[in-house]
């Protein structure tokens, strides 16, 4: 291995390289900056678990003209930014990339990763109240960068992946059962978590006793090259703001006197379990939908509250996953929005429309326009049974809603907040926006760089100004960042 610099033509696929890490970069990798032929340093190597300030040991994977891909194989100096994992499924688990990166870092690195969207997009924030990134300790100040998710999906399957420590243990394992989460990039593969930080002790205490009884029973996991088993999911809701719990199993096929069972292993050994549901999925996608969900005990749903408003929430309904930096998401919003006892504001893209609840209160209405549904049922249950009248749901496509038929029907928004998909809006979608030029447009978005092409559409359209900026961390240990942009017409 040579130590003299690095230039790509020594980047093959395969070979071995020293690198020192400078910045951390999309999906939560690292970047190195390597010298080019001609002696620059424009030639950059990502490598997945390194943290910007390491020094170490990687084997390339992959050589574009612009990048090069590696793998670490190992940390031969460690960068000041890492922390010791808390979790001991960390280096094969998917479900908190970051968890050997400090929380400061985390949060600095995703107030930054939104911020430079804008500006790379050739947005001006010159004239924008820039913050700096809100951390979990900022959402309610109990600090939760552990246990703070109301919702987790935990696959079955008869393909467990032992870790690296398993093995090494020497102790046998049953390696046709496992319950946990999926190794990343490996649709067949299941970690059998024993412990998990993303919801509560109560929840892996949960899956541990769920999986002892199936393994007692004889309950055969989904095989998920041969399509077979009866276990396929098991879904966990603990809300935030009650103490409600949902248990879903997801099987093949229903069996009555199974869950009977099931139910009255639960009311002994787990008597926190509000409500038991049993969604059947027949198909061959692992997912917690399927074509009937019966409920075995219970009410069938879950009650957790964003700002005054209670919502039930049912085993296949959207509800944010972070209930408290939800609210601490939406109270930002709401500020960007400056709203005005007359103002008429559509909440697009609304979901179960628990933005449009949490700022009806301060306008004159609210209409809100969800592609699903199902969520748009939500919504409306929810408005009606919180007493809030002021609010309009419309179920559709945004591309074919948002046309002058829906503002005639409606009227004309004072205010916009749109919280689109990862994928942004359509094209069309912000044309139609700058059309219509609202006076404000606050923009909640879970993918800065999407967020930074709309607006940078939308401005060269319609004349706004950027007024403030708020990165919002509502997943610690991941690479998400949420961040919501004010606008007004200037
Ligand atoms: N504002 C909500 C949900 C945001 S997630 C909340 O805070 O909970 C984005 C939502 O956009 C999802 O509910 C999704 O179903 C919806 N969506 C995706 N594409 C859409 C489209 N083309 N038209 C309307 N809604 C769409």
């Amino acid at each position: 291995m040579s130590t003299a610099p690095l230039i790509p033509s020594d980047l093959k696929r395969g070979r071995e390289v020293v690198l020192t890490l400078e910045a951390f970069a999309d999906r939560g990798k690292s970047l190195a900056r390597v010298a080019g032929p001609d002696g620059g340093r424009g030639y950059v190597v990502f490598v997945a678990g390194a943290v910007p300030g390491d020094r170490v040991r990687a084997r390339v994977i992959k050589r574009k003209k612009g990048f090069a891909e590696a793998r670490l194989l190992e940390v031969l100096e460690g960068s000041d930014l890492r922390t010791e994992p808390r979790c001991e499924y960390f280096d094969a688990c998917g479900g908190c990339k970051w968890q050997h990166v400090q929380y400061p870092a985390q949060l600095a690195m995703k107030g930054e990763a939104a911020v430079s969207a804008l500006t790379r997009a050739g947005l001006d924030l010159g004239a924008a109240d820039v913050r700096p990134p809100m951390g979990a300790a900022d959402h309610d100040g109990s600090g939760g960068v552990y246990f703070y998710r109301n919702k987790m999906e935990f696959s079955f399957s008869a393909m467990r992946w032992l870790t690296d420590w398993e093995i090494a243990s020497g102790e046998a394992h049953d390696k046709d059962f496992a319950l946990g989460l999926h190794v990343p990039g490996r649709f067949d593969k299941v970690l059998d978590l024993k412990a998990c930080y993303l919801q509560s002790e109560w929840s892996a205490r949960l899956v541990n006793g769920v999986r002892a009884f199936a393994k007692r029973h004889h309950w055969a996991p989904l095989h998920p090259r041969e399509h077979s088993g009866y276990l396929k999911i098991l879904g966990l809701r603990t809300p935030a703001h009650t103490d409600d719990k949902m248990v879903n199993l997801v099987t093949s096929h229903y069996d009555e006197e199974r869950m009977a069972a099931f139910a009255d292993f639960l009311k002994a050994d787990f008597p926190e379990v509000t409500t038991l549901v049993n969604t059947i999925n027949s198909g061959v996608a692992q997912t917690a939908y399927g074509e009937a969900v019966h409920t075995i005990f219970g009410p069938g749903l879950v009650r957790d509250r964003i700002g005054p408003h209670t919502f039930e929430i049912a085993s296949n309904a959207f509800f944010q996953t972070n209930t408290v930096a939800a609210e601490a998401l939406y109270a930002v919003a709401k500020d960007f929005a400056s709203l005005q006892p007359t103002d008429v504001v559509y909440d697009l893209y609304c979901g179960a429309g628990t933005i449009s609840l949490f700022v009806a209160d301060a306008v004159e209405k609210v209409v809100g326009v969800e592609l699903v549904e199902e969520a748009v049922e939500n919504a409306r249950a929810s408005a009606e049974a919180n007493g809030v009248d002021n609010c309009t749901f419309v179920a559709g496509d945004m591309l074919e809603l948002f046309k002058p038929e829906l503002i005639d029907e409606h009227g004309r928004p004072d205010v916009l907040i749109v919280d689109p998909p990862r994928a942004g809006m359509h094209p069309k979608v912000v044309g139609q926006i700058a059309h219509l030029r609202p006076e404000r447009i606050v923009y909640v978005s879970c993918n800065p760089q999407t967020q930074a092409r709309d607006l940078a559409m939308l401005q060269e359209a319609a004349a706004y100004t950027i007024e403030a900026v708020q990165p919002v961390d509502m997943f610690p240990h991941t690479h998400h960042v949420e961040s919501v942009v004010g606008l007004r017409l200037a």
